[in-house]
């Protein structure tokens, strides 16, 4: 190992930066991908240890700015998990010819980059869970030798990684990093799913977008699963902070200063008649230096925005000043896991009685409406 094992953010720089392919990525019991040095093949040059951002400075910035939005685009507002920034974005760049690299969730759980306007469909919405970015390290530093524009979306943890493993400014790489609440292992989402599908062929899985706070999973468009966030077992695990990977209960990017050209999330902490009173998805936008400001002013005619007092969005925003809380059964998750699998290890902490428990209460409450909008229509019909 590079950095302390329990700190090790899975972001793979080091994988990326060996030049003789000496590490690989080499799954633990949990799902977790670690690197592992080969120390036969290993030459001693050192350079994953001078890009490792656990044991190196990061270059953390305060924000200048604040902003409230939402894309003036109503098929994005409907897809996109908050204002659809990160969609608008993406979209600036491609129209200026470059390229965006962002997170995919169908069967590969994996980055890729999009080249055209369709590209950035898959990107859209919240993927819950961790999604390896170091297969693509290579390919963004090497399209930033030419003079495309760039843009990398992606967690805090992941562009950290990437800035540290480019080791340079480029004038045409802009960086956006999600205000981030955690990312358990995809592992124990693909568990969750084989079991709730009953294994059926999926290709596609949302947490947010039109039906937002929902775990849908999709068949060919059709929806095969979809429960409400506290009604699906890992819904719930990710939520109440289960089943995080271990550096996710310390981050350090949990904090207002940030590391990449702009960041983005939910802005909870908007009072109500803020952009107009719109009653929609609203974005928080952070935009942390000139780069980022200068970018931010060409996609600003596609959105509805307003500046903000930063305040606002520290008020009802948690993981901009610090990490996600620990389960207080997180540590017997971890026992039971790898003896039970994620399934059996959910019931045993506890977490499938109470999605049970909140489904029963959930349609107690919906009959008796269902009565009185049945009374009410017998009642219309007759008078
Ligand atoms: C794991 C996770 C936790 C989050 N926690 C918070 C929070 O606590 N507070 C908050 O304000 N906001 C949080 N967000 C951010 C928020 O949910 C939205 O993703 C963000 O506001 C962007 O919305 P959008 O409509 O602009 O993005 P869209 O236009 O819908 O595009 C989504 C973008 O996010 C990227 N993305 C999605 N999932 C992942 C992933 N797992 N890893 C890397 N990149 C990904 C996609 O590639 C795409 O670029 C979280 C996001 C994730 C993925």
């Amino acid at each position: 190992m590079i950095c302390p094992k329990n700190e090790c953010l899975e972001c793979g720089a080091c994988f990326a930066v060996c030049p003789i392919n000496a590490i690989k990525m080499a799954e633990n019991i949990y799902g977790e991908y670690l690197p592992l040095i080969d120390n036969d093949k290993c030459i001693k040059c050192n350079k994953c240890n001078k890009i490792c951002p656990v044991i190196n400075k990061t270059d953390y910035k305060k924000p200048l700015e604040c902003y409230a939005a939402y894309t003036q685009n109503e098929n994005d507002r409907n897809s996109c998990a908050s204002g659809g920034i990160a969609t608008a974005f993406g979209k600036q760049i491609i129209n200026a010819g470059g390229e965006t690299f962002g997170a995919v969730l169908n069967e590969k759980f994996s980055f890729t980059k999009a080249e055209n306007i369709s590209g950035l469909e898959e990107f859209k919405g919240s993927k819950y869970v961790h999604i390896p970015a170091y297969h693509i390290y290579r390919d963004i530093k090497k399209d930033l030798m030419t003079d495309k524009k760039i843009l990398f979306i992606g967690t805090p943890c992941q562009c950290d990684a990437l800035l540290h493993y480019i080791g340079k400014e480029y004038e045409n790489l802009i960086t956006v990093d999600l205000i981030c609440h955690g990312t358990p292992p995809y592992r124990y989402l693909n568990e969750w799913i084989k079991y709730v599908t009953k294994g059926m062929y999926f290709d596609q899985i949302t947490f947010r977008g039109k039906r937002d706070y929902y775990l849908t999973v999709y068949n060919d468009s059709k929806i095969i699963y979809s429960k409400q966030h506290n009604e699906d077992g890992y819904f719930s695990a990710f939520l109440t902070g289960l089943i995080h990977r271990e550096p996710c209960y310390s981050c350090p990017y949990a904090r207002i200063e940030r590391i990449s050209d702009i960041t983005i999330g939910d802005f909870w902490g908007l009072p109500q008649n803020a952009l107009n009173g719109y009653m929609g998805k609203k974005s928080v936008i952070l935009i942390n230096t000139t780069k980022g400001k200068n970018f931010f002013k060409t996609v600003v005619p596609n959105l509805v925005v307003e500046k903000r007092d930063i305040t606002e969005a520290i008020s009802g925003n948690k993981q901009l000043t610090h990490p996600a809380s620990r389960h207080k059964k997180q540590k017997l998750f971890l026992r039971y896991y790898p003896e039970y699998g994620f399934y059996k290890a959910l019931k045993k902490c506890g977490i499938l009685r109470e999605t049970l428990i909140t489904i029963i209460k959930n349609k107690l409450m919906f009959f008796p409406r269902k009565i009185i909008r049945r009374l009410k229509n017998e009642k219309k019909q007759t008078g």
